[in-house]
């Protein structure tokens, strides 16, 4: 007997074939853009917004699956640019390629639980031998090993062009911020690196700078441009002119005093002015507006004054120049009072002019090494795309200036650990053995990929990239042993010894996408059944 169900159902095979399909249609979008000559997709949404991008998360994310597998690898990108930030593309290819090669394993008839089974053991050990025997300490390879893990996720980007400078710019911001943490470990809060996007000139012109900046100008010509010794209020009120709330009523019997209540209107906002200048302000950062009288306030006093900064800017620079965010100067008695405790220091504030807009600059504040990079690019799409690659190029150093381990990239981790599997599996003797071969021969979908994209002839250098891997993990030969750092020199459509050669990704980019493609694939694995129920119908009206 069956249970009947409104809607539709799928299970078996059926429901597998359909999960995986829908995978690999998600996994051979991105495909193309794997690499250092993947190319860019351009994706235009509805209302006409176009996004051009390499990056798997982004792209993935603009694309609005429907179908709920397909839905486990957009996630599975999203989790890894979240944990990583770089690898996006990878994570999904492998994803779907374990899943492929599963589904054809349970065609010939096994369990779907001992391939999960032999998956996790494939993963475990690969996580073993990475960190065991392909990881590489950075301070044996010196100071350009983090210039090079930064190239190399740029490489693969619109600006891999001017990887140099992207490179060199960003490594010097991410060590500028690094902070000693509690356990004696540095750490290097991303956080404090402020990217700001200026349309005009060339990429190549992005500089990198020493402290914080606002794309915004002063209020007033009449400020000083430059102040040494800034002391700052961060003010989150408006110093417009004072007005009564809603619903208040005020009769007026003479029509004199109205003028006093406008001048006393006026004054309420001055004194408020006053008090902050007497604290000793000679900045001010405000969220909302500051009236146009009041501004000769500040320039009679020499003091720049900036309006409507944003919240979350006012909030980072209150928290780094050991400021407070007042909300209004009301004290608990009632009365109007500025403390000067409320005020925080910096070495220098100025404005200072870049392509067409003003920024200010805080330099040297009290409580922290903030750090700016101002990125140039010709049109937005560019910029867009520019913030993101340096985005990820930004993880990738953090992830390696605090873990400080490096594997080598072009495919040759995937090849090592793919035959490290392989004679891995022929020493159990369980069912699971299928399953772990299967693990291994899916991992080479990346140097794959990366050489199809490349122009170049995929077998022929995977033969070589599997022959050189063997040598090495079977041979007690030091020379030989080498050989692990061989993967894919793409321009040349060779294999070469990519260590030297600067090709280097974090350790735990690798760790991490190799888990979580993993994981998503089992995931959906596990799903054997689907049911779709239908919307149920409505009631219908009376008729009128
Ligand atoms: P993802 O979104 O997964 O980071 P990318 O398009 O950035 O994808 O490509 C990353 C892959 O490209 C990695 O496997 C990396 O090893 C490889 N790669 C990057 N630069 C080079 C290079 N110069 N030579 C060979 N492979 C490279
Ligand atoms: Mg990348």
């Amino acid at each position: 007997m069956s249970v009947s169900i409104l809607g539709s159902r799928e299970s078996g095979q059926n429901i597998r074939d359909t999960n995986v399909r829908a995978v690999q249609a998600v996994a051979n979008i991105v495909k193309s853009s794997l690499g250092p000559n993947g190319l860019d997709k351009m994706l235009v949404d509805e209302i006409g917004d176009v996004v051009i991008s390499n990056d798997g998360a982004t792209i993935l994310r603009s694309l609005e699956v429907q179908h709920p597998a397909a839905k486990v690898l957009v996630e599975l990108s999203r989790l890894q640019d979240q944990e990583v930030g770089d690898g996006t593309t990878s994570v999904v290819i492998v994803a779907a390629e374990l899943l492929k090669r599963a589904n054809d394993l349970v065609k010939y008839k096994i369990h779907p639980t001992t391939i999960i089974a032999g998956f996790r053991l494939a993963m475990k050990e690969s996580i073993q031998y990475i960190k065991d025997y392909l990881s590489v300490k950075t301070e044996s390879l010196g100071k350009d090993a983090i210039l090079n893990v930064a190239k190399t996720s740029l490489n693969s980007k619109l600006i891999g062009a001017e990887s140099d400078h992207f490179a060199s710019m960003i490594v010097n911001c991410v060590e500028a911020v690094g902070v000693m943490g509690a356990s004696k470990e540095m750490k290097y809060p991303i956080k404090s690196i402020k990217v700001l996007k200026c349309i005009g000139q060339s990429a190549k012109e992005s500089v990198h700078l020493n402290g914080f900046a606002l794309m915004t100008g002063r209020t007033a010509q009449g400020m000083p441009t430059s102040i040494k010794n800034a002391r700052i209020a961060c003010l989150d009120f408006n110093l417009n002119k004072f007005k009564l709330q809603m619903g208040a009523q005020v009769l007026v019997n003479d029509a004199k005093n109205l003028e006093k209540i406008r001048l006393r209107e006026l004054e309420i906002t001055k004194e408020r002015i006053e008090k902050v200048l007497k604290a000793g302000a000679n900045v001010i950062f405000a969220t909302k507006a500051i009236d146009d009288f009041a501004l000769k306030y500040f320039v009679e006093a020499g003091a720049i004054a900036v309006r409507r900064v944003d919240k979350k800017d006012i909030r980072k620079i209150a928290k780094q120049c050991g400021a407070e965010v007042l909300i209004t100067l009301m004290n608990n008695e009632g009365e109007e009072v500025f403390n000067e405790s409320s005020l925080g220091s910096a070495e220098e504030v100025s404005e200072e002019r870049l392509g067409d807009n003003d920024f200010i600059f805080i330099k040297g504040m009290k409580h922290s090494s903030s750090q700016t990079l101002i990125l140039r690019g010709a049109n937005e799409f560019m910029l867009d795309e520019i913030e993101r690659s340096v985005h990820d190029a930004i993880c990738v150093v953090k992830r390696v200036l605090e873990s400080k381990s490096v594997v080598v990239g072009g495919g040759a981790v995937e090849t090592a650990l793919s035959i490290y599997l392989d004679s891995f599996a022929r020493t159990l003797g369980s069912k699971e053995q299928l399953a772990i071969s299967e693990f291994a021969e899916s991992l080479l979908v990346i140097p794959k990929t990366l050489a199809i994209n490349a122009a170049q002839d995929a077998c022929d250098l995977l033969a070589k990239l599997k022959m050189y891997h063997s040598a090495s993990q079977n041979s007690s030969d030091e020379k030989k042993q080498e050989y692990k750092y061989v993967g894919l020199d793409l321009a040349n459509g060779k294999v070469r010894n990519n260590l030297k050669a600067g090709v280097l990704e974090p350790t735990i980019s690798k760790i991490k996408s190799l888990k979580f493609a993993t994981e998503a694939a089992i995931s959906i694995l596990r799903i054997d059944d689907l049911i779709e129920l239908a919307p149920k119908p409505e009631k219908e009206r009376d008729g009128h």
